[in-house]
């Protein structure tokens, strides 16, 4: 299916790493041209050169932005207007989960998790949105987790502020209906930038990444046996985007190997 992509400009915050570097590259082989930010300037250098190469210098722009910063956001929304004077898509993927009970997370730990979680929407999309309204195939898409709806007793933190986040997206799918579509794709465990930094701070230094990860996934009682893929996720973020499915909004796309428990 072609997917109507081709020509169109898309944001993908956090687009250096994991599953946002694997939404950059596949709408860019859907001809769009891609917009990425994260916070590490050298990072953001070497991914913004290796996408030039592989796909043009002129169709990728990599620009510095904490998104919990609203002045960063808006720097990032002012440079895409320069570069291309337009944005149809919004994908808000920065971020990172927390593991923490609620025994051993602080005040300040609470309050950071859901200022990450609430404002890497709030001010993107604040920032985006003139763009976004005067597209005529304007969509955004969050990425989120299945803690949204399936707690897990030891990220009740992330998990809280990520509900949170979904009630968010439904109040702006009504908000914004006719103008923007708003949906999300909700995550079980996806092999990233974010589980290989726990990888390598693993207890038992001799076991392989391959194990490590089968034991993991069984740990989890994740039906498949595996972690999901990166571009697993990036195919059903770029399929949500897509003006092909105009009157999907407000909707959540469960991406997990199927380790959701409730119906
Ligand atoms: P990675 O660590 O691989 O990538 C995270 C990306 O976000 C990096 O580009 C990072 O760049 C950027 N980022 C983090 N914080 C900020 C910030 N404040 N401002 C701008 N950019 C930021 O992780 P994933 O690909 O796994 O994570 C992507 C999203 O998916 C996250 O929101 C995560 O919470 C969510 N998710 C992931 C799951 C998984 O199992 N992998 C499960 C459920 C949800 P830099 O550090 O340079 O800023």
């Amino acid at each position: 299916m072609d997917l109507g992509l081709a020509g169109r400009v898309v944001i993908v915050t956090g687009g250096t790493s994991g599953i946002g570097l694997a939404s950059a590259r596949v709408f860019l082989e859907e001809g769009a041209d891609v917009a990425i930010c994260g916070r590490d300037a050298a990072r953001l250098e070497r991914v913004r050169m290796d996408l030039a190469i592989e796909f043009g210098v002129e169709r990728v722009l990599a620009a510095r932005c904490d998104v919990t910063k609203a002045a960063d956001a808006d720097a990032f929304a002012q440079a895409v207007q320069a570069w291309r004077g337009r944005a149809d898509v919004l994908v808000n993927n920065a971020g990172q989960g927390r593991m923490s009970t609620f025994a051993t997370t602080t005040d300040e730990q609470w309050r950071e998790e859901l200022d990450l979680k609430y404002f890497s929407q709030i001010y993107p999309i604040r920032a985006f949105l003139p763009m976004l309204e005067a597209s005529d195939a304007a969509a955004i898409v969050a990425v989120n987790s299945l803690l949204a709806y399936q707690p897990e007793p030891y990220m009740v933190c992330t998990s809280s502020a990520r509900a949170g986040v979904q009630s968010l997206l439904k109040s702006l799918a009504t908000e914004f209906a006719g103008r923007i579509r708003v949906n999300s794709v909700v995550l079980g465990l996806i092999e990233s930038g974010q589980w290989e930094r726990r990888f390598e701070a693993r207890d038992d230094k001799s076991q392989s990444r391959d194990a490590w990860i089968a034991a993991l996934a069984k740990s989890k009682h994740i039906p498949f046996g595996r972690l999901g893929k990166p571009e697993e996720v990036a195919r059903a973020v770029t399929f949500l985007s897509s003006p092909k499915v105009a009157y999907i909004t407000g909707a959540s796309l469960e991406i997990s190997g199927g380790v959701s428990r409730y119906i």
